[in-house]
């Protein structure tokens, strides 16, 4: 640190992004991206758009605001576009969240959130999940503070159902819920719908995972219009032109290509299933789950060790060296081909024991 950085950071832990090796020597299944390339659309649209980067990026994204708000039946003024909903989410923590508004979340969610919290100086609650890594809706009915809940939640992939999530957000009307879907695209259940019902609730998604964009940095909220003009407000006080014109265009086309996202989504559910009976089979606790990973304690094996003795035979998961998440690791699904060579792993290291 130097001399230098203001003191409302110094005591600052930034968030720890998943490894991203240089070289592609890993399956790479620790940070849950798509194992499947952008749509060729999408190429095609950003490619195009490069061609024009002496312009600025369109502020107000219009043509991809004008696709979303009809693929997700919202007006062009409930939704906004930002650089990863990393962004978007950190925008709510300073729009939505300050001493009279604190901040809630579950003690075992995305680990971006009490950094986000922190790092504008907001009051946070962790609310500790069940022994079964549930979230215990009671716990949020009424609390009246700004609440984050990823749904499905992350590292577990667990989901709450949309009638609790409703519960939530009508007994808090004084504060935001902020429903964070990055991986919803799997199996879950969007909450976006609701937000034509209630003025508190903010959706976020992403194109990092189902739209297999996430090098190209694209997240998105949806809520009613007052919400959206806050964030805009935020945004336009911090860097109107965040998206660039490739990834804008780049979106466009994936939300065009709607057979390919079906077609992606389907095929990491179903490998997602396969993945799961087979680590079963050999003994492992999984954790159901309904975005493209799983959550999972080898037998007799540590977590951290099966992570090692993973990435020694060229596999790359995700693990949380924390008391409640020790045992476990956070697997991507990846292509079938990619998940059969894990389990094959798996399976010698478990007979070299
Ligand atoms: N929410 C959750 C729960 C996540 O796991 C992630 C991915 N790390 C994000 C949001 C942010 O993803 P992105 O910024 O790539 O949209």
């Amino acid at each position: 640190m130097s001399r230098y950085f203001s003191e409302k950071y110094a005591s600052l832990v930034p968030y720890v992004p998943g490894e991203q090796p240089k070289k592609m020597r890993y399956i790479k299944l620790n940070t849950n991206e798509s194992p499947f390339p952008p749509s060729p659309l999408a190429v095609e649209l950003a490619a195009k758009a490069a061609e024009n980067f002496q312009l600025y990026s369109d502020p107000e994204c219009r043509e991809l605001v004008g696709a979303a708000s009809e693929l997700f039946s919202v007006g062009k003024d409930e939704i906004l576009f930002t650089n990863g909903s990393d962004e978007i989410l950190n925008f709510a923590f300073m729009a939505f969240c300050d001493g009279n508004h604190p901040a809630v979340f579950p003690d075992i969610t995305y680990g971006f959130y009490p950094v986000f919290a922190d790092l504008n100086g907001v009051p946070y609650e962790a609310i500790p999940l069940g022994e079964d890594f549930s979230i215990h809706v009671e716990d949020y009915v009424g609390i009246h503070k700004t609440i984050f809940i990823a749904n499905p939640n992350a590292p577990t992939g667990l989901t709450i159902s949309l009638r609790d999530i409703e519960r939530i957000v009508a007994s808090n009307p004084d504060n935001v819920v902020v429903i964070d879907e990055a991986y919803v695209d799997f199996g879950g259940e969007s909450a976006v719908p609701l937000i034509h019902k209630y003025d508190n609730l903010l959706v976020t998604q992403t194109f990092s995972k189902s739209r297999s964009m996430a090098g190209a940095r694209l997240g998105f909220g949806i809520g009613c219009k007052e919400l959206i003009a806050d964030l805009n407000a935020i945004k336009y006080s911090t860097n109107p032109y965040n998206i660039n014109s490739a990834t804008m265009a780049a979106g466009v086309g994936a939300l065009k290509d709607t057979a390919y996202f079906q077609k992606n989504c389907a095929a990491i559910a179903e490998t997602r299933a396969w993945t799961t009976d087979q680590l079963r089979r050999l003994g492992f606790r999984v954790i159901d789950s309904k975005a493209n990973f799983i959550f999972a304690a080898a037998p007799n094996y540590s977590g951290q060790a099966l992570y090692l003795d993973l990435k020694a035979k060229g596999i790359l998961v995700r693990h949380f060296e924390t008391p409640r998440l020790k045992d476990f690791n956070r697997i991507t699904i990846g292509s079938r081909e990619q998940m059969e060579a894990l389990v094959a792993a798996i399976k010698e290291l478990l007979q070299e024991q």
